[in-house]
């Protein structure tokens, strides 16, 4: 009933994906139902089972994300929703969309050419002082967590897209996060976090960093993007980040066009690569949180990149390296599962 996964490059396992905000399972009234179904086949949208199997998307790190209303309502509500549709998803799938807690996990979805969804909160917001919760949503899957999306929380402040926000680093709760992370095995992503944020964070953490979503600063000077030194520093951490295919973080005028070539977002792989090497870099692509450029559009696009990289003469081993291998390597580290 569903197509085979693409074997033509290995399995991409991509940092970051919204699409269970567009995919309500549940019609509980509030937030309104959206009408896409995550297993069939959409016109609209850049993710659905059928789209990434033929596109040779493996899995990603699956965003919990709450709009700044319902993280001020009932943070710890909202996400378990979100994390309930996703096991609602799961459960209809016949084993094709499978919730990852492990790296062997991950890998035998690929093996079974399934797609593996691994919890990321995007935003602390559901994670109170004591962070008593934190250990409850492991239990549940969470691997990866951002102390804040482009807003404060009590442990970071994010950039801003406009307005303002504090320009100051980790709040002491904030460095407990981090080392209560470290402890019970959760990646921490400093893809939303402001620079003085970035800098405590790395200074704080025992264990690798990721940026799941985040492109180049010195290609498109967007405030989301990463200047050199934070990719340096995330490197020598033993950390990844991954491309992100926003539109606006991709252009160097950061205008939402998306008439973006295919060379300026393989431009951003490659800077990262001639910097620190390509263990350091993978795919952030920011399906249905974000406009693509037409050249990838959605999903099953995915191949139109990868046979560009092998086009410039990428080896087997940095394709794997960059589709999955990055990830899994600081997973492997950090969860120790
Ligand atoms: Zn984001």
């Amino acid at each position: 009933m569903y197509p085979e996964m693409n074997r033509e490059f290995p399995p991409v396992f991509d940092g970051h994906e919204d699409f269970i905000t567009q995919v309500k399972e549940k019609k509980a009234g509030f937030p309104p139902p959206a009408p896409r179904d995550l297993l069939a086949e959409s016109e609209t949208g850049h993710v659905d089972l059928p789209r990434a199997l033929k596109g040779g998307l493996g899995g990603c790190f699956t965003s919990i994300f709450l709009e700044t209303q319902w993280a001020e309502m009932n943070a710890v509500g909202y996400a378990m929703e979100e994390m309930d549709d996703v096991f609602a998803v799961a459960d209809r799938s016949e084993g094709r969309f499978r919730v990852c807690r492990t790296v062997a996990e991950v890998r035998a979805a690929f093996e079974a050419g399934a797609f593996a969804s691994v919890f990321m909160f995007e935003g602390a917001d559901p994670i109170s002082w004591s962070l008593k919760e934190l250990r409850v949503f492991y239990e549940a899957g969470l691997r990866v967590l951002a102390p804040t999306w482009s807003r404060s929380t009590i442990f970071a402040h994010g950039v801003a897209f406009s307005g303002h926000l504090p320009q100051t680093g980790l709040t002491d709760l904030g460095r407990k996060l981090v080392s209560e992370c470290n402890r019970l095995g959760i990646v921490l992503d400093v893809s939303h976090i402001n620079p003085a944020g970035f800098w405590d964070l790395l200074a704080e953490s025992k264990k690798p960093v990721i940026a799941t979503h985040s492109s180049v600063k010195a290609i498109s000077p967007h405030v989301r993007n990463l200047d050199d030194e934070q990719i340096k520093a995330l490197a020598k951490k033993g950390g990844t980040i991954g491309i992100n295919f926003a539109t606006m973080f991709l252009r160097p005028d950061m205008q939402r066009g998306t008439d973006v070539p295919l060379e300026t977002i393989v431009s951003h792989f490659e800077h990262v690569i001639d910097l620190v090497g390509d263990e350091h870099v993978s795919f952030g692509t920011d399906f249905d949180g974000a406009d693509m450029p037409d050249c990838v559009k959605d999903a099953a696009g995915l191949p139109v990149v990868l046979r560009e990289f092998k086009r410039r003469g990428w080896s087997d081993a940095r394709l794997e390296r960059v589709c999955n291998g990055n990830f899994l390597r600081v997973a492997a580290e950090v969860w120790g599962c």
